[in-house]
């Protein structure tokens, strides 16, 4: 029973469980997701918000959201309203307050002066370029800078200076007396603090330096508290530098923060990078943040994805130790999985065809009862108006159908759903040759539920012509052509965008209880696939976002690379 149970956790969990046994921090298990507010949040940040506020809820823990805002130059408030916006949405609730980083800043600046206090840190007046150079390479020791041997009445003076302001940005910095031959880069001697004469969007002006991440990162874990300090594989060589600077201040009595790392989700036709994404938003590829072929948590929002299927697309690709590419179609299956349970069905032509039924009474509109949703039986019925002309899909009439086509074509016959079976007697032609409009006959015994069975091939979707609403409806194809936007580092991933991805169409044809729909309400357009109210839709014009296509495009391969 027990081997059974842990061969399902993954290895995040296994440690978590293993230091619940061994009372490690007692009960407590506290995690947090720490983003920086530079930028809108992606589907991989929702893969760390699920995974680090699903472990807190597993294990009756705690989850803080922080804000990692060490770096006043990138960040803006707008960013953290936003990321407030999408955690909340996805469904999940930090634990008490928000907190930030620079809520420590006071804390990091004691830290820092008690690190030369004791010999661990010291002024280095050298600009950033010689410092990098002398860092050396994994194979070569570091050169010691000239600053090393700085008294520590020096250091402190000068640490102060630069907190007060005396010196510009760039001309000094205040580094960790670490390791200048370790084979491990991160520990030769890091920065850990910098000088930005850069308005804070929480703390103004009052400081003038910021610690760098690393002297921040642990720092916070431990303040607040964190046992678990999950992030992603890049950090892994950081992780030294983490509990190196841990072994300096934790009191051994409080939690010590354990950091781990797993693989980062990147996911096929798409680029997941904040710089990448901020790029596509100021160079105009993308009309937004939320653009819905962003995958931006508030694009895919805005695209029509629900908060449940993107938690049930992070709950089965799990968490990995390694990196690897992701099938989009993985994400677009869960998306379907949830939107056929929840989503009304309704009819809309997105390409219309006038249909003529000649033998329908002129002035007469009856009504057909619809149900609302198969699939949640408790979603009840509509009532449609139909009549003698309706609107059908173009593509669902052909002048000379193939045998195997089951829709409409000369002296076919075919169901409206949930309405009657018609005959095409003719149809007419514009001046340019496309069909204007298609003639058919009804038999009026043939009434869905209530008439005769009679069998035939195919059933169409359709909508009255004088009650239908227009619609403008986006179509939206994948942002970019290639699967992995990062296979070849020569070519820079704006050439690879995909010119075709948006495609609008106008004036389709929606049955009338559209009408009422609101930004963000989903439906199955019977037979078309997923869409979704956009934002830009008023009163005066619907507008509609199709979300994904009805046909599962998950090929069952979800990792398509390991990179
Ligand atoms: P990016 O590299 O996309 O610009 P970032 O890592 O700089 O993102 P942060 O705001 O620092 O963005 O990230 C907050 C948290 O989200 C971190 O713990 C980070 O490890 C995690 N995270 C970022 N990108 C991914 C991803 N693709 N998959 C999983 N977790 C991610
Ligand atoms: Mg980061």
């Amino acid at each position: 029973m027990e081997a059974a149970e842990s061969k399902t956790l993954n290895f995040i969990e296994q440690i978590i469980e293993e230091d619940l046994a061994s009372q490690k921090n007692g009960d407590l298990i506290c995690t947090r997701f720490p983003p920086e507010p530079n930028g809108y949040l992606h589907i991989g940040h929702a893969k760390s918000i699920c995974l680090n506020f699903g472990l807190g809820q597993k294990y009756h823990g705690k989850t803080n959201l922080r804000f990692d805002d060490t770096n006043p130059s990138k960040e803006e408030d707008k960013y953290v309203k936003a990321i407030v916006e999408d955690v909340k949405w996805l469904g999940f609730n930090w634990d008490g307050d928000i907190k930030y980083t620079s809520d420590y800043f006071n804390q990091l600046y004691q830290w820092a002066i008690e690190f030369i206090k004791k010999g661990l840190a010291y002024v280095d007046d050298q600009k950033s370029e010689e410092i990098s150079l002398q860092r050396g390479t994994p194979q070569k020791p570091g050169i010691m800078s000239p600053f090393r041997s700085r008294t520590i009445e020096e250091n402190l003076e000068l640490f102060e200076r630069m907190y007060k302001g005396e010196f510009p940005d760039g001309s000094r910095v205040l580094r960790a007396k670490a390791d200048m031959s370790s084979p491990n880069m991160q520990l030769r001697d890091p920065v850990m603090y910098r000088i930005m004469h850069s308005t804070h969007h929480r703390t103004g002006d009052l400081w003038c330096i910021y610690p760098m991440y690393d002297f921040a990162h642990g720092q916070s874990d431990y303040i607040e508290g964190i046992t678990h300090s999950i992030c992603t594989l890049e950090f892994e060589n950081h992780r030294p530098l983490y509990n190196w600077y841990l072994d300096k201040i934790a009191d051994s009595k409080k939690v010590r923060p354990q950091q781990i790392e797993f693989a980062r989700l990147n996911l096929s036709y798409t680029v997941m990078s904040k710089r990448k994404l901020l790029q596509l938003v100021e160079e105009g590829n993308v009309s937004g943040w939320d653009d819905p072929r962003m995958p931006t948590i508030s694009g895919l929002r805005r695209r029509g994805y629900t908060p449940e299927s993107i938690r049930n697309f992070s709950e089965r690709i799990g968490v990995a130790k390694r990196d690897n590419i992701i099938d989009v179609g993985l994400l677009e299956f869960s998306l379907r999985e949830h939107l056929n349970k929840i989503a009304p069905r309704v009819m809309a032509v997105l390409d219309p065809v006038k249909l003529i039924i000649t033998n329908y009474p002129k002035d007469k509109t009856e009504f057909i009862e619809l149900e609302n949703n198969p699939e949640d039986l408790s979603s009840g019925t509509r009532e449609l108006p139909f009549g003698r002309e309706i609107y059908i899909e173009r593509e669902d009439f052909l002048e000379d159908p193939p045998k195997k086509f089951f829709r409409l074509g000369p002296q076919r016959e075919v169901r409206l759903k949930g309405a009657y079976i018609i005959k095409c007697e003719d149809f007419k032609k514009d001046s340019e040759g496309k069909i204007a409009e298609v003639y058919c006959s009804y038999d009026p015994e043939t009434k869905s539920g209530t008439g005769i069975s009679r069998k035939v091939k195919g059933t169409l979707h359709w909508v009255s012509a004088p009650q239908a609403i227009d619609a403008e409806i986006r179509i939206y194809d994948r942002l970019f052509s290639v699967e992995d936007t990062a296979a070849d580092k020569d070519i820079d991933f704006k050439e690879l965008i995909n010119p075709n991805s948006l495609q609008i169409i106008n004036h389709c044809k929606l049955e009338p209880s559209l009408a009422s729909a609101k930004p963000e309400d989903k439906f199955q357009f019977q037979r078309m696939g997923y869409f979704c109210v956009d934002k830009d839709s008023t009163k005066e014009k619907l507008v509609f976002n199709r979300t994904v296509p009805l046909k599962d495009g998950w090929n069952k391969t979800n990792i398509i690379a390991n990179v």
